[in-house]
C-alpha cells in the first residue's frame, strides 16, 4: 500500500478520498487555491500545497503544477478524483513518467475510451450493443448531414470531445437539419475547442443505466452491479440509485455481462463505469465509459457494503481485486441526491456564496465538501454535497432521503434542496417511471407553489412570537404594535409588511394559539410555528413544511421547505421610530448613498435625512422627531451596518 498520496481535487470528492486514506492509514497531501484556503478538504492533510489563484486552468487543471507538488511532498501516487484532470490521458501519462502511480486506468485506456467514436467501435468489436450511428466524427456540415440521413430521424448530434451532456442537439425533422448542424458545430467548437460531431439514432424516452466495473493488474475484471441515473436535468444527473428499479432480471444480466465483456476486451484497470441507455423496448445500447470514480459511486458502496476508494488504492498499489465476483452481493436499495449551490428560480444558475449555518441530517450518508462559514467559489462546479439513503427497499430509501432533505439546513446559500424535495415527492418518480427527459418535460411540477407568500408568513412570526427578542418588522402605523389587539377584523393581531426582492408582502396576523399563529398572506391562511434557539437560529413549521431563519446583515435569511428567501423589513416611518428617540438609523446594511442634512439644520419628523443603498435598492432614512441635527456620522460612499446611527437629532430645540 502507498505511504502517501496526493489528492488532485477539491470539494466533496477530495474529502471522500481523504476519509478512506485515514481509514487505511495512508497519508495524504491536499492542494488548494487562494479561494479554497481553509476549505474542508484540507483538514487532516499531512500538508496542503497552494497551487494557484482561483481559476481552474491555472490550478486544478494544471497537471505540471500538481505533479511538482506531489514530488516536492514525497508522494507515491496521485488520485485525480472526478472532473478536472481525472480523464486526461496526458496527465495520467505524465504522472507515471514522473515516477508516481496514477490511481486510475492506464493512460492508453483513458485515451482510447475518451473519444466517443473510438470507444464505440472498440465496444462494437467486443460484441457490446451500441446506438446505431456514430461510426465517425466530422466537422464538415455536408458530411454530418449525410450521416444524419443514414442514421434516420430523430437523430442526435453529439460533440465528439464532449462531456457532461453539453452541446447535444436532437434533430427531429429535415427542415431543421441545416440550422441544427451549423449550430451544433459552433457550440462544440466554442465549448470543447473541437467542432467534430458524431451522429446517433435518438432513442426516445430512454433510461440511463450504468455498470460499475473494476479491473486489476492481473487482468481480472469484476462488476459491482448497476446504477440507474435516469433522473437528469438537461442531461445532468440529479438523483441516482442502485439497483435499477423494475429491470427484468434477464435484461440486467445481459447488461452487466456486456459491460464486463467490454472491460475485459480493453484490459481495463481500476474503477470504470460503462454507461448504457435502455429504450422502452428494453433494448440497451452502450453510450460511453467513464474512466474514473463516478459522483454517484456511494449508492454502489451502500448496496455492496464496499469502499470503492479503498479498492482503487489497493488495485493501483498492485494488489489483486479484494473480492471475487461470487463474493460481491447487492443488498437493499440506495438513492443519492446531489445538492448544488444553484438557483432553481433563475433557471438553475450557479449561485456561489458563503454558507452561514449548516445542519446535516442524521440517518443518511452525507458526503459534504462544505461546513459552516465555508464558501462556494464561482470558479468550480457548484455541487456542495450528496445525501445517500440506504434501506431494505426502494420505497424505504426514498422516504429516508426525503426526510433527510427536510432536515438539511444551508442558511445563506441558494440551493436546489427544495427542488430535490419536490422531485422525490413526484408520483412518477416514486413509481420508477422516469426516463432521461422526465424532469425536463415535467419541470413545472417542481416549481414551488406560493413559495414567497409562505415564506412571508413564516417571517411575520419572527417579529411577534414569544421570545422574539424584538426585531420589529415595520408595523402598519394605524394598527399599533403587532402583539397588541387591534380593531381590524381581518388582522386582529396586527399586520406586518416586508419585502422579498422587489415584492412587498402584507401579512395579516389572524390568530394565536398553542400551535403558533395563523397568518394570512396573499389570500391563503398559514399555520406557522417557530421559536429561536440560544444561538438565535429560528426553526419551525409552516403547515407540514419545515422552515428556519436567521437575522444577518440587515436581512432575514429563510429556508422554507428547502427553498431560500431573503427578506427585508419594510421601509417605513414606524421602523425609524422604533429606534432610539432622536436618532435616524440605517434600516439595513449597505452604503450611504446620500446625506441630505448638515449639523445645525432644522428637520421635521418624517423628513428624509439620508439614503442607504443595499442590494440595488435605495432606502430612505427619515427623522423620527422634529429637532436640530446634532451630528452626521457618515459621509456619502461609506459602508453602514443595519441599526447604526447616521444622523443624531436633538429634539429639545
Ligand atoms: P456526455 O459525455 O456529454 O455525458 P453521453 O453520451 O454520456 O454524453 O450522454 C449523456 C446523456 O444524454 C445520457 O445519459 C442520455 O440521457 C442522453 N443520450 C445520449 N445519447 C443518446 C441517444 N442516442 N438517444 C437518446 N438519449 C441519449
Amino acid at each position: 500500500m502507498f505511504r502517501r498520496i496526493l489528492i488532485a481535487n477539491r470539494g466533496e470528492i477530495a474529502c471522500r478520498i481523504a476519509r478512506t486514506c485515514r481509514a487505511l492509514r495512508v497519508e495524504y497531501v491536499a492542494i488548494y487555491t487562494d479561494v479554497d484556503a481553509g476549505a474542508l478538504h484540507l483538514h487532516d492533510a499531512v500538508t496542503a500545497v497552494r497551487i494557484g489563484a482561483g481559476p481552474a486552468a491555472q490550478s486544478y487543471l494544471d497537471g505540471a503544477l500538481i505533479i511538482a507538488a506531489a514530488l516536492e511532498t514525497g508522494c507515491d501516487a496521485v488520485h485525480p478524483g472526478y472532473g478536472f484532470l481525472s480523464e486526461n490521458s496526458r496527465f495520467a501519462a505524465d504522472v507515471i513518467a514522473a515516477g508516481l502511480t496514477f490511481i486510475g486506468p492506464k493512460p492508453e485506456t483513458i485515451a482510447a475510451l475518451g473519444d466517443k467514436a473510438r470507444a464505440k467501435s472498440l465496444m462494437q468489436a467486443a460484441g457490446v450493443p451500441v446506438v446505431p450511428g456514430g461510426e465517425g466524427a466530422s466537422d464538415e456540415p455536408a458530411v454530418i448531414q449525410e450521416m444524419v440521413r443514414r442514421v434516420g430521424l430523430p437523430a442526435l448530434l453529439k460533440p465528439s470531445a464532449g462531456g457532461g451532456g453539453k452541446g447535444m442537439r436532437v434533430v427531429a425533422s429535415h427542415a431543421e437539419l441545416d440550422e441544427a448542424v451549423a449550430s451544433a458545430i459552433r457550440i462544440a467548437r466554442s465549448s470543447f475547442g473541437d467542432g467534430r460531431l458524431i451522429v446517433e439514432r435518438y432513442i426516445e424516452q430512454p433510461r440511463h443505466i450504468e455498470v460499475q466495473v473494476f479491473g486489476d493488474l492481473n487482468g481480472d475484471v469484476v462488476h459491482l452491479f448497476e446504477r440507474e441515473c435516469s433522473l437528469q436535468r438537461r442531461h445532468q444527473k440529479v438523483v441516482e440509485e442502485a439497483p435499477a428499479p423494475n429491470l427484468p432480471a434477464a435484461v440486467r444480466h445481459r447488461l452487466i455481462d456486456a459491460a464486463v465483456r467490454g472491460a475485459r476486451s480493453v484490459g481495463y484497470l481500476n474503477a470504470g463505469t460503462f454507461e448504457f441507455i435502455v429504450g422502452r423496448d428494453l433494448q440497451f445500447y452502450f453510450l460511453e465509459v467513464n474512466t474514473r470514480l463516478q459522483v454517484e459511486h456511494p449508492v454502489t458502496e451502500c448496496v455492496t457494503g464496499l469502499d470503492l476508494v479503498e479498492w482503487q488504492l489497493r488495485v493501483a498499489a498492485g494488489e489483486p481485486l479484494p473480492l471475487q465476483q461470487d463474493m460481491i452481493r447487492c443488498n437493499g436499495h440506495a438513492v443519492e441526491c446531489r445538492i448544488y449551490a444553484e438557483d432553481p428560480a433563475r433557471d438553475f444558475m450557479p449561485a456561489p456564496g458563503t454558507v452561514g449555518v449548516v445542519r446535516w441530517p442524521a440517518g443518511v450518508r452525507v458526503e459534504a465538501g462544505i461546513s459552516c462559514g465555508g464558501s462556494v467559489p464561482s470558479f468550480y462546479d457548484p455541487m456542495v454535497a450528496k445525501l445517500v439513503a440506504h434501506a431494505p427497499d426502494r420505497v424505504g430509501a426514498l422516504a429516508k432521503l426525503s426526510v433527510a432533505l427536510s432536515e438539511t439546513l444551508l442558511l445563506g446559500l441558494t440551493t436546489n434542496i427544495g427542488y430535490l424535495r419536490r422531485v422525490l415527492a413526484d408520483p412518477g418518480v416514486k413509481m420508477a417511471q422516469a426516463h432521461t427527459r422526465y424532469l425536463d418535460e415535467h419541470s413545472t411540477r417542481f416549481v414551488p407553489a406560493a413559495g414567497e407568500a409562505r415564506a412571508a408568513a413564516c417571517a411575520a412570526v419572527l417579529g411577534v412570537a414569544p421570545n422574539a427578542g424584538g426585531h420589529p418588522w415595520a408595523v402598519d402605523e394605524n394598527q399599533g404594535p403587532a402583539d397588541r389587539a387591534c380593531l381590524d377584523p381581518q388582522a386582529p393581531l396586527g399586520r406586518v409588511h416586508l419585502w422579498i426582492g422587489e415584492t412587498r408582502w402584507q401579512c395579516a396576523l389572524q390568530a394565536r394559539s398553542a400551535c403558533g399563529f395563523v397568518v394570512a398572506v396573499g389570500g391563503t391562511a398559514w399555520q406557522v410555528q417557530g421559536a429561536p434557539d440560544p444561538s438565535r437560529l429560528w426553526t419551525g413549521s409552516v403547515g407540514s413544511a419545515p422552515w428556519s431563519a436567521q437575522w444577518g446583515d440587515g436581512v432575514w435569511e429563510l429556508q422554507v421547505d428547502g427553498d431560500r428567501f431573503a427578506l427585508q423589513p419594510a421601509r417605513s416611518r414606524a421602523f425609524a421610530s422604533a429606534a432610539a428617540a432622536g436618532a435616524a438609523v440605517a434600516p439595513m446594511s449597505g452604503t450611504v448613498a446620500a446625506v441630505a442634512v448638515a449639523v445645525g439644520d432644522r428637520v421635521r419628523q418624517g423628513d428624509s435625512v439620508a439614503v442607504v443603498e443595499a442590494m440595488k435598492m435605495e432606502h430612505n432614512v427619515v427623522a423620527a422627531v422634529d429637532g436640530t441635527v446634532r451630528a452626521v456620522a457618515f459621509r456619502v460612499g461609506e459602508p453602514v451596518k443595519a441599526g447604526e446611527l447616521i444622523v443624531d437629532i436633538d429634539a429639545s430645540q
